[in-house]
C-alpha cells in the first residue's frame, strides 16, 4: 500500500463532496448520492490510512497469508519513500 503526501482525499470529508454535489447538480442529485451511502473514502490521517488499509489487507480472507503486505509513504515533496507498516 502506498499513499502520498499532500493527497486530495486528505482535503475533505464525505459531507464536503454531497455539498458539491448538491451545489453543482442541485438537491435531488444530492439526495439520490445520499441515498446510495456512498462514500469516497478520504481520510483525515495519512499514516493511519495506510495502516488503516494494511490491517484490512492482511485481515482479509480473500488475501492468503502467503502474500506479503506492507504500508509506504511517498513524500512528494522530497521524492523518497518512507515505510509505515
Ligand atoms: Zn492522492
Amino acid at each position: 500500500v502506498v499513499k502520498h503526501t499532500g493527497c486530495g482525499m486528505l482535503t475533505f470529508k464525505n459531507a464536503d463532496a454531497v455539498a458539491i454535489v448538491e451545489k453543482q447538480l442541485g438537491p435531488a442529485a444530492a439526495q439520490e448520492l445520499q441515498a446510495t451511502s456512498l462514500d469516497f473514502l478520504p481520510f483525515a490521517d495519512l499514516e493511519q490510512a495506510v495502516k488503516d488499509d494494511v490491517a484490512y489487507l492482511t485481515g482479509s480472507a480473500l488475501v492468503p497469508h502467503s502474500v506479503a503486505v506492507s504500508g509506504w509513504v511517498y513524500e512528494v515533496e522530497t521524492g523518497r519513500t518512507r515505510r509505515v507498516v
